[in-house]
């Protein structure tokens, strides 16, 4: 198969197999440069006639692929989709898989509460700091902030706080 088998998330993924560039042996053809309009066009044109195109554009969007034509757009394409579909999202299940380091595309309400959570439970930077795209200086500052407003506020925290009672850590290895 081609591009979209290297996609890494843990859900179900057997969508992959009914894709119309599954087999196609051409992953090139779905990474063209910005000055091949040709290219491009030929591209969407199978996405558009891909019956799983949905989910393929979910899938970029959740992990927050930023290369190639997914779902018969570029990359560009999907950020503006991306603003649009995250305003005032936030889901429990979203927040844990980002502080298990899994590639997420979280919006500006999981991102605080993932450095809430990172903040109460003192996790591991190197796992979560990752997905939200961010480095370790600019984490730990994050960290410190969420921290002082646990201590002033916790009760305007109670998701997090509940998240961390019952957070579960997967099995992460992370590079020393
Ligand atoms: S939408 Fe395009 S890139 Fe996605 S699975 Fe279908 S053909 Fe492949």
């Amino acid at each position: 198969m081609s591009t979209i088998t290297s996609i890494a998330t843990r859900r179900d993924h057997t969508w992959v197999q009914r894709a119309a560039c599954a087999g196609t042996n051409t992953p090139d053809r779905f990474y063209p440069l910005p000055d091949q309009a040709e290219e491009t066009r030929a591209a969407k044109a199978l996405c558009g006639n891909c019956p799983v195109s949905d989910e393929c554009l979910t899938e970029a969007l959740e992990t927050n692929d930023r290369y190639g034509i997914r779902g018969g757009l570029v990359e560009s394409e999907r950020i503006v989709l991306h603003r649009l579909s995250t305003v005032g999202r936030w889901e429990e299940d979203r927040v844990v898989a980002a502080l298990n380091g899994r590639p997420v595309h979280l919006s500006r309400q999981e991102k605080h509460s993932v450095c809430v959570v990172a903040a109460i439970l003192d996790l591991d930077l190197r796992i979560w700091a990752p997905v939200l795209g961010i480095g370790r200086k600019r984490a730990l500052t994050r960290v410190r902030e969420a921290r002082a407003q646990f201590d002033a506020q916790p009760f305007l925290l109670r998701r997090e706080q509940r998240i961390a009672g019952a957070f579960s850590p997967e099995a992460t290895a992370v590079a020393a």
